[in-house]
């Protein structure tokens, strides 16, 4: 490293620190120091779609990771701060973890839209983000119009669980016919695959052929 370089590397630490989002070690770039990234526990990368407990409208299912201590912070933090980085990070790390089978059928990345009236007051989806670092890492084209929450969901808070599950099967809606795509589905964590699977059935009563869910983490089934 030459002396401008390395002058210029400490500007850009003096302007923008960065710190390991686990352990907050002093890092040069990325979001996790290699120790912590290390202990991030790979799934088998298996399609997961028979352990889904909703899983209809959803064709496959992929994983990149166990939902642990590590990937907990990381997914709290993206949904506080700096959600851009992290998601965007976060997307292209399980890009280059999956195979391309996973993913290379697909016409478009979509992401799920805001879960819950409090993301939507706060106004962001770390989930689009971590499509749009997934999508430009595999080269796919990425859509984050595709699906669309309606605007007038019944509060979830005056239902009992039926009404409920009823009211998010039909929570979303699609912008624009998908006449036999292959849609991926990206969010960031898979616990009961229930949004994901009213994601699922809104793209596919719009002519969507084939919905693969793809997660960064699930607590659902461990090792
Ligand atoms: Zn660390």
């Amino acid at each position: 490293m030459n002396y401008l370089q390395s002058a210029g590397n400490i500007m850009m630490k003096l302007v923008f620190p960065n710190f390991c989002l686990s352990c907050n070690k002093d890092i040069d770039h990325a979001i996790l120091c290699n120790p912590c990234l290390d202990k991030l526990e790979v799934t088998t990368h298996q399609n997961l779609i028979n352990d889904v407990h909703f899983s209809e409208f959803i064709d496959e299912a992929y994983v990149c990771w166990w939902y642990n201590n590590i990937l907990q912070e990381v997914i709290h933090k993206m949904k506080y701060s700096d959600r851009a980085r992290i998601g965007l990070e976060m997307g292209h790390l399980a890009a280059n973890n999956f195979e391309a089978s996973v993913y290379k059928q697909l016409d478009y990345i979509t992401a799920v839209p805001l879960h819950h009236i409090k993301n939507r007051e706060r106004g962001y989806n770390q989930a689009m983000w971590i499509a749009k670092g997934f999508a430009k890492e595999v080269g796919i084209p990425m859509d984050s119009t595709i699906i669309k929450r309606k605007i007038h969901t019944i509060s979830q808070t005056t239902l009992d669980r039926e009404e409920r599950l009823q009211n998010m099967e039909n929570a979303f809606v699609t912008s624009r016919p998908l006449k036999e795509l292959k849609i991926g589905i990206i969010d960031d964590v898979l616990t009961t695959g229930a949004t994901m699977s009213a994601c699922a059935k809104a793209l596919k009563k719009n002519g969507a052929a084939h919905v693969t869910a793809l997660t960064l983490a699930t607590p659902i089934i461990n090792h």
